[in-house]
């Protein structure tokens, strides 16, 4: 059996299928990753993504975080649409198959490919918020703002993102182990798994068929039972549901 083969048959076995992912399952959408060989750390800039996108940066420097951010961040999102895996993950939850979509990504393709329930671990472009008076606002504001983007009470509005040195939600947190210790069938794609405590959730899994999709080798391969170098895209779109 090759390697799809054996995963068409994990999937067709399995009924809790959790799949956690990464920047990788978006590059096939146009979205650039971190690290992988087109990724943003490959572009020359004064700073490297994760000091930009870190608490104390956006909050000494909130314009040139934000000249960043609406750049490399909203700006290529804007024109993204699901692709072939998110359009298979979104499917496998409609047929009653799997649980749930962890990812670290905030660019809401999961959902707009129809999955109901993502677990988004570092929050997401499309929810923003004063950091003043608490208002809510949708990524209008923020993907118009020429510079700061401002509340009507003045102060910044900023994303519901987590941002480095900030923690993660406790309610996704739990929601995560919940569903991780449960699954029968764990896919990771397209993730480094080098953003802790993010890649950390995978140790909760206690089932015996960790597959692992990603171009590069990941720190998990040796523990997995199936690992496939390959686009995420490519290898989802060759299942058949
Ligand atoms: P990463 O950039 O560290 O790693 C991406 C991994 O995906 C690499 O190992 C790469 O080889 C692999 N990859 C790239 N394209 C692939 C494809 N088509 N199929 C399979 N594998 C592919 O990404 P990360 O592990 O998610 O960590 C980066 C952090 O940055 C995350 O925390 C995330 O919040 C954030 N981020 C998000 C987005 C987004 O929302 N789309 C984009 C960039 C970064
Ligand atoms: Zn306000």
């Amino acid at each position: 059996m090759n390697a799809i083969q054996t995963l068409q048959q994990y999937i067709d076995e399995s009924r809790r299928i959790v799949f956690f992912g990464g920047a990788g399952v978006s590059t096939e959408s146009g979205i650039k990753d971190f690290r992988g060989v087109d990724g943003l750390y490959h572009l020359k800039y004064k700073y490297n993504p994760e000091t930009i996108l870190s608490r104390s940066f956006f909050l000494s420097r909130p314009d040139e975080f934000f000249e960043f951010y609406q750049d490399k961040i909203v700006q290529p999102t804007l024109n993204a649409a699901p692709n072939i895996a998110h359009k298979t993950l979104a499917k496998l939850e409609a047929m009653g198959k799997l649980t749930a979509v962890v990812t670290q990504n905030i660019d809401g393709l999961h959902q707009m490919a129809g999955s109901k329930n993502v677990l988004e671990l570092h929050g997401s472009i499309h929810r923003n918020y004063c950091m003043k008076c608490g208002q809510k606002y949708d990524l209008e504001p923020v993907k118009n703002a020429d510079g700061i983007p401002k509340c009507q009470c003045g102060g910044t509005i900023r994303p519901e993102v987590v941002l480095y040195e900030e923690p993660l939600d406790e309610t996704v947190i739990t929601k995560t182990v919940q569903a991780i210790s449960e699954a029968d069938l764990l896919i990771v794609g397209g993730t480094s798994l080098t953003v802790y405590p993010a890649a950390g959730f995978l140790d909760f899994y206690n089932g015996n068929r960790l597959v692992v999709i990603n171009l590069d080798n990941t720190s998990y391969d040796s523990k997995a039972a199936l690992t496939i170098n390959g686009k995420i895209g490519e290898v989802l779109g060759q299942i058949t549901l």
